[in-house]
């Protein structure tokens, strides 16, 4: 996405969370906000704002860029809404470097051992975005998706460790930062939830495509029945019948057409201590690889499989030396299981997992569309 892209769906989502409207028409866009918003944040109700140059039909449209009032006015906002908030992790228990090695294996069972290099202060923003899934049903899932200033790649983190407290830090926003920041989120969430987006688009046109069969299966079969009972005056009914299927087909396309959607719900900056590590093959000195692990999120970053290239473990150490995943290297018999993790994309943040609504199977909130009358029946 550019930064156009970006500033325009962070105009959607707030003007939608405040319960506004926004159109767009040949790059302009039109918002209307209710009354007292527009007033708190000392907006007129109705204006037109643009990525671009203004077109001369509309010389009025404010310029939609970082650092303009508008979006200074909508972030401010938006922070004070208590979307955007910014914390430090003070002081993590005395373990937390070897219990964050620990549970990714890397405690010197698994062949692997880390030897602390350095401490510092990570500066990590943690975006918790909404992806919506809709066809016949509806998925929503929720992603924590953390970046790390400096780094080039974000990472999917585990819901639990986030939630430890936190001391309050404010900070002043720093659009650019936080922009950098976003758009390295989204480049990384699209990345995870491809796999689970390309299934779920699979299925709904596989069920499309029965639908379809069945329609075509059930009219012919009734436009045969009406040929061989009357032929000589059957045009008329033949024609409402041929009608009648083709709002068949029309209603079905919109059933089981997939459309996925993210929306950022969250943006939180949060301090926190940092360590590096090198790893070590078990009794020897060479160093195979250096990562990092911070002690808010606890994931290790800067490991990348041999074998698959993934970059989450647990991880294990090959006969040959090679750092791999233990997808690739799975433990020998009668080893511990790996610890298990809750990955976000599983549930809302702040709700213990066994409060509420059961998972689905699929390990997100799914459910038929049908099933809550959200689409007319037949
Ligand atoms: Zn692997």
């Amino acid at each position: 996405m550019s930064e156009a892209d970006d500033l325009r769906a962070f105009l959607f989502d707030a003007v939608e969370d405040l319960g506004g409207s926004i159109s767009e028409c040949d790059g302009v866009l039109e918002v209307g906000l209710p009354p007292e918003f527009s007033e708190r944040i000392e907006l007129a109700p109705r204006f037109t704002l643009t990525c671009a140059t203004p077109a001369a039909s509309h010389a009025d449209a404010e310029l939609l860029a970082p650092g303009s009032y508008v979006l200074e006015r909508f972030s401010s906002l938006m922070m004070r809404r208590g979307r955007w908030d910014s914390a430090r992790l003070g002081s993590p228990p005395d373990d937390w470097v070897t219990e964050a090695l620990r549970a990714h294996g890397l405690d010197g069972s698994c062949g692997l051992e880390a030897t602390l290099e350095s401490l510092a202060t990570a500066r990590i923003w943690a975006f918790t975005f909404r992806v919506t899934l809709v066809a016949d049903e509806k998925r929503e899932m929720f992603f924590a998706v953390l970046v790390r200033e400096g780094e080039a790649s974000g990472w999917i983190a585990d819901w639990e460790p986030l939630e430890v407290p936190l001391e309050p830090a404010p900070i002043a926003l720093d659009r650019e930062r936080l922009m950098t920041s976003y758009r390295i989120a989204a480049e990384t969430l699209t990345e995870h939830a491809r796999p689970e987006v390309r299934a779920f688009r699979k299925t709904c046109l596989t069920l499309l495509d029965e639908e379809v069969g069945r329609i075509f299966r059930y009219f012919d079969r009734t436009v045969d029945e009406i040929r061989q009972a009357s032929p000589a005056d059957s045009e008329g009914l033949l024609r409402a019948i041929e009608a009648e299927r083709g709002r068949r087909l029309v209603e079905a396309a919109e059933r089981f057409t997939p459309r996925a959607q993210a929306s950022l719900c969250a943006v939180r900056y949060v301090e926190a201590p940092e360590a590096l590590v090198a790893l070590c093959r078990r009794n020897s000195d060479e160093t195979l690889a250096r990562a990092r692990v911070d002690a808010w999120s606890r994931v290790i970053r800067g490991i990348q499989c041999a074998s698959c290239n993934r970059t989450q473990g647990p991880w294990r150490v090959s006969q040959l030396g090679a750092v791999e995943c233990i997808q690739c290297l799975p433990m020998a018999n009668g080893s511990a299981r790996p610890p298990s993790h809750r990955p976000s994309g599983t549930h809302r943040r702040g709700r213990k997992a066994s409060q509420g609504r059961p998972r689905s199977p699929r390990g997100c909130m799914a459910r038929s569309r049908a099933a809550v009358g959200s689409h007319r029946h037949r």
